[in-house]
């Protein structure tokens, strides 16, 4: 057994939580999945999120009590000082004190941070901004979220919601976000935009190799990919144009907060350089130079673990909630 101290993570999400326990240099000693089944209602799921913890522990032959915490990477806007899930969406939740249902039955000190956030603090600690204190992450899905990591520290804002870099307007006029407003990073960047504008063109009768791989399936960014590289035009376009739209959004984190590295994660980072090649290229036009001098612009190192991990080393570097 590892004679480093140890704290577990967990990554709650809509559909599956994952949860793992890991020592002060992010090494994984144990790990377990399993679905979420949010639809059974919060003690439902804070019953596996704790079945869940017992798990992987028991994996590496510890219990609670071996751990020096438990830290838990939630979706959406939290409030990490209340230990509050604000509101959850594709859980259903709204200010539901989960640290506090948690604690209750696991008996060690619980904290949440919101899922970008985690996941960026697990890149600066053990991925790809390793040794970095000024860490922009930026998770590309179905959604756009980001976290904000100044002087080793997240930033949090003046109520828990800061980072919501999806949400930076860059065409007033441009499609509707699911936030209500037009032409967020969002709306013109995301696997759901990529999706959108690909229905756009099946309907049009614009690209024959793309209606034909989707079939009656919803269409996604993979089938997109799949298209864009059987040759389709029309589907290359829509996933540079994608590109290009969050390279300009990079451009506005970069000049902003001049940051030693820029992280990029989350599924879409799979369309690879047909929709990163563009957004690095529109970054690295329109930065100031001496800002692309000092950022490294990468992909996310740790999978689908950087958010439990971060939690996890939220708890070891003893940062407060
Ligand atoms: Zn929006």
């Amino acid at each position: 057994m590892s004679d480093q101290r140890l704290a577990a993570g967990v990554d709650l999400g809509g559909t599956k939580i994952y949860s793992l326990v890991a020592d002060s240099e992010g090494h994984v000693l144990g790990e377990d999945r399993r679905p979420t089944n949010a639809a059974l209602g919060v003690d439902s799921v804070v019953e596996r999120i704790v079945a869940s913890v017992r798990a992987a522990l028991e994996h590496a032959d510890l219990e609670f009590a071996d751990v020096e915490g438990l830290g838990i990477s939630t979706p959406g806007p939290c409030d990490p000082a209340r230990g509050l899930i604000s509101e959850a969406p594709n859980l259903g939740w709204i200010d539901v004190p989960l640290v506090e249902l948690v604690r209750k039955k696991v008996g060690i000190r619980t904290l949440l941070e919101n899922d970008a956030a985690a996941a960026a603090y697990g890149e600066m600690r053990f991925g790809a901004a390793r040794g970095k204190q000024h860490v922009l992450y930026v998770t590309l899905g179905t959604g756009i979220g980001g976290g904000i990591i100044i002087d080793g520290r997240i930033y949090r804002g003046a109520s828990g919601a800061a980072g919501e870099v999806g949400h930076l307007v860059l065409e007033p006029d441009g499609a509707l976000c699911n936030c209500g407003a037009r032409g967020c990073l969002e709306a013109l960047a995301s696997g759901t935009a990529i999706a959108r504008e690909a229905q756009k063109a099946i309907a049009d009768g614009r690209s024959v190799t793309m209606a034909g791989i989707a079939g009656d399936r919803g269409v996604t960014g993979e089938i997109v990919l799949e298209a864009a590289e059987r040759g389709d035009a029309v589907a290359e376009e829509i996933i540079r144009r994608a590109g290009r739209y969050l390279g300009l959004g990079l451009v506005g984190l970069l000049n902003t907060f001049n940051p030693e590295a820029l992280i990029l994660g989350g599924g879409l980072v799979g369309l690879g350089d047909l929709y990163l090649g563009p957004a690095f290229a529109a970054a690295r036009e329109c930065g100031f130079e001496q800002i692309l001098n000092d950022v490294t612009m990468t992909t996310a190192e740790l999978g689908g673990r950087s958010g439990a991990l971060g939690a996890a080393a939220l708890i070891t570097d003893r940062q407060p909630a």
